[in-house]
């Protein structure tokens, strides 16, 4: 070949498709790389790569205007060898298949770093929210619960709001069971409104145990909460509650952004008076501040913290190199790419992966559970209590992994979840 053609197909390379990884692919190397560091059987490790069973299901919607649409929907069941399967509903144009078993070997995860007795789901349509009326969104939810009701329950699989969905998805679900099973089953979702049995302090869990674990973090790494800056991507439930109680923590909050971008303050945002997403759907930029950045600017802003709590896959073998903080909080699932956690880990950035991080979520979900299955309700102060010695527990195992295997945080919580999911099946067995 020319030299002049060689430079052209190397020009070609360079020029490649940025680096776009799936969600499944993702989980399966982080799976693999952390297989090396625990003595479990091959065999176990082996079946942890596959889900043991994945749903696809057609959902025809009669729009407001008369036609019908058919959208699709999933529901990835990875493993329950711990419990029934548990993990959110997502409703987004991007949603995949192969998503969704990536995001329910997450919850097999992440439930398990948090001991709770559960396993991993995951389930989602494809579709934009955006696109539906409240109507049409309310007869999607009843039908797609209509088609995957076989598949769920409050012994066998709980779904929970994730993007795109909200308490009230979660309200039109369990109705739309409860009216086919002739009994209301609180406990086949949580995420519920409270008047439904919903867990005071459900909402705001993500964004809380994020917020927890990054003052531990802060702490682990004798810094003083009140000299730290925290750059915050997302300003949905997550990022907005992380930013809010991290500020209350005492942390200074330099940048917050939504989907249209971000703002920025080095003096520190006031961050209960910028609108949240619930609050004001695409607001922040319309808040007041002193300068104004792209997200792609957020991730790269020299802070102590950043947090990137929005959605999968935006810290990337691209702009890895260019992450300026010491310490990244994973609030979003998956915001970090397999090549991309290599940078930062050369680069000496610690990252503290969603499985433990964000994990508030789920563990205020099975506070949900067990106050529907003892038709209780807990206080709000009692939930955010127990919530906050469970992610202590939880931190210190992870830290107690981290300081034994010498590993990264990521690997140290993978660590802890396959060892308790590998004693979990060596004492069931294999049937047949
Ligand atoms: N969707 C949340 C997550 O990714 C919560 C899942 C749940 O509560 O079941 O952790």
């Amino acid at each position: 070949m020319a030299q002049s053609e060689e430079n052209a197909v190397a020009a070609e390379e360079s020029n490649a498709e940025p680096e776009s990884e799936t969600a499944l692919e993702t989980a399966r190397r982080q799976l693999e790389r952390a297989a090396g560091l625990v003595d479990v059987n091959p065999g176990i490790i082996e079946r942890l790569k596959h889900p043991t069973k994945v749903q696809r299901v057609a959902v025809p919607l009669k729009r407001d205007d008369g036609t019908v649409t058919v959208y699709t929907g999933y529901r990835s069941q990875h493993d329950d060898v711990r419990g029934p399967y548990k993990g959110g509903l997502r409703y987004h144009p991007n949603v995949t298949e192969d998503e969704c078993v990536g995001l329910s070997m997450w919850m097999t995860w992440k439930c398990a770093v948090m001991d709770l007795p559960f396993g991993g789901g995951k389930g989602g349509i494809v579709v934009d929210p955006k696109d539906l009326s409240l109507g049409e969104k309310e007869r999607l939810t009843r039908r797609f619960a209509e088609e995957v009701r076989d598949f769920v329950g409050p012994e066998k699989d709980i779904p929970a709001p994730d993007m795109g969905t909200d308490a009230q998805t979660m309200a039109w679900f369990m109705d739309a069971y409860s009216m086919q099973e002739g009994e209301t089953q609180p406990g086949v979702v949580t995420g519920k409104p409270p008047v439904l049995g919903g867990s005071y302090g459900r909402a705001a869990a993500p964004g809380r145990s994020v917020a927890i674990i990054a003052r531990e973090v802060i702490d682990h790494y004798e810094m003083d909460i009140e000299e730290t800056t925290v750059a915050v991507q997302g300003f949905g439930s997550v990022g907005a509650n992380a930013a809010r109680i991290l500020d209350d923590y005492g942390a200074t909050i330099v940048a917050v952004s939504d989907v249209n971008g971000g703002i920025y303050d080095p003096d520190g945002l006031d961050t209960h008076a910028v609108p949240t997403h619930e609050e004001q759907p695409e607001g922040v930029m319309k808040y007041d501040s002193p300068a104004k950045i792209s997200n792609e600017d957020l991730l790269e802003l020299d802070v102590d913290v950043l947090i990137p709590a929005a959605i999968g896959d935006v810290i990337t073998a691209e702009n890895a190199e260019d992450v300026r903080a010491d310490i990244v909080i994973e609030g979003a699932n998956g915001p970090t790419t397999f090549a991309a956690a290599e940078i930062l880990e050369s680069n000496d950035v610690a990252v503290v992966p969603d499985i433990l991080a964000n994990a508030g979520g789920v563990t205020v979900s099975y506070f949900e559970w067990l106050q529907n299955i003892n038709r209780r309700s807990w206080s709000l102060k009692r939930v955010n209590d127990e919530l906050e010695t469970a992610m202590l527990r939880a931190w210190d195992d992870v830290s107690d992994a981290k300081a034994e295997f010498d590993v990264t945080w990521r690997d140290a919580a993978y660590v802890v979840a396959l060892s308790r999911i590998a004693e979990a099946k060596e004492s069931r067995g294999l049937w047949p």
